[in-house]
């Protein structure tokens, strides 16, 4: 029998970090993910007092949710440096935080089923040469040689041995655990942000469910919810959610270790024994005011997606965009952040179950895997699927970094690092201009990324 959970503890229990954030600060991070703890962790690091507001629990969304892939290979080019850095970093954090990360190298694997497959991975393997990645061709030969307990060929496969995977809902409460110790950070969960607080326009504060935080600079990194707090002050973008779902076997013995995908299919090694199983593209999408206002920038994407998407005509009560959902409220009352502490919808255990039909059909000496826990996730999108990684200049003060588009959280440390720059005032190291948030405004074409 299944189980399908709340990651990484029910969305009922008594809270790690309760204690009332403070009347001033530097920095106010909106959102306990990665993104927000990482770039939290690296304020500290410049000695900027920083409180983390997070409405439900540190990782209870998508942070924890997550396959645990800490992936270079098939990256946006615009992404890959700060996920070469990334990739460094997850190394020191792992020095720093021990084994509970479940940080291990070892490698990512993308198994081609046509001439069209191979042909992608070929042209996208000089984006790796140039950042310095070892991602490399493997033949049918050389791939048997590499996964020899599959029963099945493909004719080729694209291999990076320096990828890596850590387990979600460990690692991120463990990073925060860590920044808890930090004297210039204070970390406070059930503590929806419901509104900034602005003087002439610029950020003076933020308004929380638990009373006003003074501060100069605000990070929102939100996850699904960046979009809903953005709009109520004036900022637009055309950020959606869609679920996907995703399941843990039990133990079953090593015949791979690392991650593993097909276009349809997707397996990851697990610290516990067990595997990660899920589909490799396939999405659910659930119809609300949002998904209407930004059809038409998601035209270009839904072209090119191969995994294909499931319509529901109605959102879920609670998500983020709901046709429930108030998009206007007022600061001195309950906001959606508060109403809905952690997104949770159920999984779709039909996907599951092909799934692990898939698994079977490749390892047919192994039983049929069994699910020990089952959940889904809402995964933050953007039509060209990189993020907005941006100061936002109608509201000076606001940085805002969301939209991870379902690769967050391996370079969430890259950036962590990158947005704590930003605030700073510092030079980031990067170009940045492929996620600005005013690539969404009227009249410019939307490039949708050539990542796979
Ligand atoms: C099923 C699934 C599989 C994935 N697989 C991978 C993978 O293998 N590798 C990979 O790199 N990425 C993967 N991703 C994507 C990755 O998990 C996300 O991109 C990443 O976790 C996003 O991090 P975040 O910090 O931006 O958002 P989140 O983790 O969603 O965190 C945002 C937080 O902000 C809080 N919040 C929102 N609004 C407010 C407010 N007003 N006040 C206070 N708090 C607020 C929310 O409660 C939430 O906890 C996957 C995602 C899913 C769902």
């Amino acid at each position: 029998m299944t189980r399908t959970i709340n990651f990484p503890f029910s969305v009922d229990s008594t809270p790690t970090f309760p204690e009332a954030p403070p009347e001033a600060c530097d920095v106010v991070v909106i959102g306990g993910g990665i993104v927000g703890v990482m770039t939290a962790w690296f304020l500290a690091r410049r000695g900027l007092k920083t409180a983390l507001c997070e409405k439900g629990r540190i990782a209870g969304e998508q942070s924890s949710r997550n396959w645990g892939w800490i992936r270079q290979q098939g990256r946006d080019p615009h992404e890959l440096p700060i996920m070469v850095e990334a990739n460094c970093i997850w190394q020191e954090l792992a020095e720093e935080c021990g084994e509970r990360l479940g940080f291990r190298q070892t490698g990512i694997l993308y198994l081609a089923n046509s001439e069209r497959e191979l042909a992608q991975y070929e042209d996208w393997l000089p984006h790796a040469k140039a950042n310095g990645i070892d991602s490399r061709m493997l033949s049918e030969q050389a791939l048997a040689d590499l996964m020899p307990e599959a029963r099945l060929r493909w004719p080729g496969a694209l291999h990076t041995p320096s990828d890596a995977r850590a387990e979600p809902w460990q690692a991120v409460p463990t990073l925060a655990h860590a920044l808890s110790l930090r004297p210039e950070v204070s970390l406070h969960e059930g503590c929806a942000v419901r509104a900034l607080d602005t003087q002439g326009g610029e950020i003076c504060g933020v308004v929380t469910e638990k009373g006003r935080i003074r501060c100069s600079q605000v990070v929102l990194a939100g996850g699904a919810w960046s979009s809903l707090l953005a709009r109520a002050h004036g900022v637009s973008f055309p950020q959606l959610s869609v679920k996907s779902t995703v399941g843990a076997t039990h133990p079953l013995p090593e015949v791979l270790r690392g991650g593993v995908a097909e276009e349809d299919f997707a397996v990851r090694r697990r610290e516990d024994g067990g595997y990660t199983l899920a589909h490799g593209t396939y999405r659910e999408l659930f119809i609300g005011p949002d998904a209407f206002r930004h059809l038409k920038a998601y035209f270009p994407l839904i072209r090119s997606a191969h995994g294909g998407t499931g319509f529901h005509l109605k959102a879920a009560a609670g998500f983020p965009d709901a046709w429930g959902t108030p998009r206007r409220w007022s600061a001195d009352e309950e906001s959606p952040f508060e109403k809905q502490r952690i997104l949770n919808p159920p999984p779709n255990m039909k996907l599951l179950d092909s799934m692990a039909t898939r698994f079977h059909e490749i390892f047919p000496q192994l039983p049929k895997p069994t699910f020990s826990k089952a959940w889904g996730g809402m995964i933050d999108t953007m039509p060209d699927t990189v993020p907005i990684i941006d100061r936002i200049e109608s509201v000076p003060g606001l940085t805002v970094a969301t939209g991870m588009s379902g690769h967050g959280f391996g370079i969430g440390p890259g950036i962590g690092r990158v947005v704590a720059d930003l605030v700073a005032g510092s030079a980031t190291g990067y170009d940045l201009s492929r996620f600005r948030y005013q690539r969404f405004a009227p009249g410019q074409p939307i490039q949708v990324s050539p990542a796979f």
